[in-house]
């Protein structure tokens, strides 16, 4: 099989890169080899939280441009601050095109509320969740949290303790569906998507609005689980036009509603645009040839190669097993592309969990265009995007969908001007 360019890894990275070579006509594949972290995302988009130092940032172009000082390997860095306020401004476009509206800007971090009623700054968050432009002012006075009797995801409790410190008055609501019965039998059945289908038709929908219109009498605003619209759009118009309230989603642990509905339409556009998505294989292994990959071998496609004049290692880290611990050193597996780490194991993570983890910044060693380097030179066409990188702390400096997304387009970008 003979593609322009093959993307090894379907999520956020490897599907933003897809789309937007498919767009300028280039014919891609993207293999796979299954969930990735957007399924598990809180329905928000990082760009810049906070700067490696710990600081606070408010303004993520602005954070970004101060970033080479403090971590000159930092993808941000590497990709250049005025190539990252670029590809920024590009997202909402994408992710628009692909049927996922978001609100937020790159000059201007919002807050979104976690799981558990924490405000969280971030760059970009689905339409329809609850966000706010400063953390202690929300639109309501006097919210009633809904939940289903029985969901173990979603912690009202919690949410009202967050929002009662900063003045707003909870009720707690609980609903129920007699077709969720069959779920409740098995605790472990009880999870966001299997709700979630419940409440994909009409007359169930209809049924969940009268029974919020009873709970939420009298209240300004409903916060209600992300349990809704698994596999179509409207389902939040058509709860708020029927209750008659102001409705604003939280996300739930995973799996993310969110998450899924994301990776979907992602998926969807880019085989919209003619690009071919193998889900399910795994690539195993490489031909390189006078540092060139001229081939790559699948599980699914056996001997048959998949060929290609570019190739995007868009793999994930540890959590996708883009890259693997050993005792003594970090691989990547489909390349053995060299990788940055510190050799000691014993300086790899600190005891405190909660603390900045060295590991997290380990990644696939790149050139300053963002080529995968092995044995010390880097391969001419491959090119690496997204959570592999080295060089950055997702979780610290809250940047993890940004890298993502900025490093695949910056990747394209390379892919279509060689
Ligand atoms: C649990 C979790 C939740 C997160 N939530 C958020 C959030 O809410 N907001 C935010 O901004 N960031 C979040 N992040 C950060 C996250 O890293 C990025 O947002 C981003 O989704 C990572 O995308 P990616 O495409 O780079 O990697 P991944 O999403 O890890 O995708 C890598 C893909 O490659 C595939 N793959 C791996 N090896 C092979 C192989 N050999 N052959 C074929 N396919 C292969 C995997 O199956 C996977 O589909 C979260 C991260 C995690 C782990």
């Amino acid at each position: 099989m003979r593609f322009d360019t093959v993307i090894i890894g379907g999520g956020l990275a490897g599907m933003a890169c897809g789309i937007r070579l498919a767009e300028a006509g280039r014919r891609c594949a993207i293999v796979s080899q299954g969930q990735s972290a957007i399924h598990f995302s809180s329905g928000s988009f990082d760009l810049l939280g906070r700067l490696p130092d710990g600081q606070p940032v408010s303004d993520p172009v602005a954070g970004i441009a101060r970033l080479a000082e403090q971590c000159p390997a930092h993808p941000y860095a590497v990709i250049g601050a005025e190539n990252c306020t670029r590809l920024a401004g590009q997202v909402p476009a994408l992710l628009r095109e692909a049927g996922i509206r978001v609100v937020g800007d790159s000059r201007h971090n919002h807050f979104r509320i976690t799981p558990m009623g924490k405000s969280k700054a971030t760059w970009l968050t689905i339409e329809g969740y609850l966000t706010t432009d400063e953390p202690d002012k929300y639109p309501f006075r006097r919210v009633c949290i809904a939940n289903i009797e029985g969901f173990l995801d979603f912690y009202p409790e919690f949410i009202a303790e967050e929002l009662n410190r900063r003045g707003v008055e909870c009720r707690f609501g609980n609903f129920n569906h007699p077709d969720l019965e069959k779920i409740r039998r098995n605790p472990s059945e009880m999870r966001s998507a299997n709700i979630a289908r419940v409440f994909d038709h009409d007359a169930d929908l209809e049924a969940l609005a009268e029974a919020l219109r009873h709970q939420a009498a009298g209240c300004d605003a409903l916060i209600l689980p992300a349990l809704i619209g698994l596999t179509r759009n409207d389902s939040l118009e058509f709860l708020r036009q029927r209750v008659g309230l102001p409705i604003h989603l939280l996300p739930t642990l995973p799996p993310s509603i969110p998450g899924i509905r994301a990776q979907q339409a992602l998926q969807h556009r880019f085989r919209e645009l003619g690009g071919e998505y193998f889900l399910g294989d795994s690539v195993l292994s490489a031909e390189i040839e006078h540092d060139r990959v001229r081939r790559i071998f699948t599980a699914n496609h056996g001997n048959i190669p998949f060929e290609a004049e570019h190739f995007v290692l868009a793999t994930g880290s540890f959590f996708s097993k883009g890259l693997v611990a050993t005792p003594d050193r970090i691989v990547e597996p489909v390349f053995g592309a060299d990788t940055l780490h510190t050799p000691n194991r014993a300086e790899w993570y600190t005891l405190r969990f909660f603390d900045r983890q060295p590991y997290q910044a380990f990644g696939v060693r790149t050139d300053p265009s963002l080529r995968v380097m092995k044995q010390g030179r880097p391969l001419e066409n491959l090119y690496c995007a997204g959570a592999g990188l080295a060089g950055f702390h997702p979780v610290q400096e809250e940047c993890g969908a940004g890298v993502s997304l900025l490093s695949a387009l910056h990747v394209a970008e390379l892919v279509l001007n060689d």
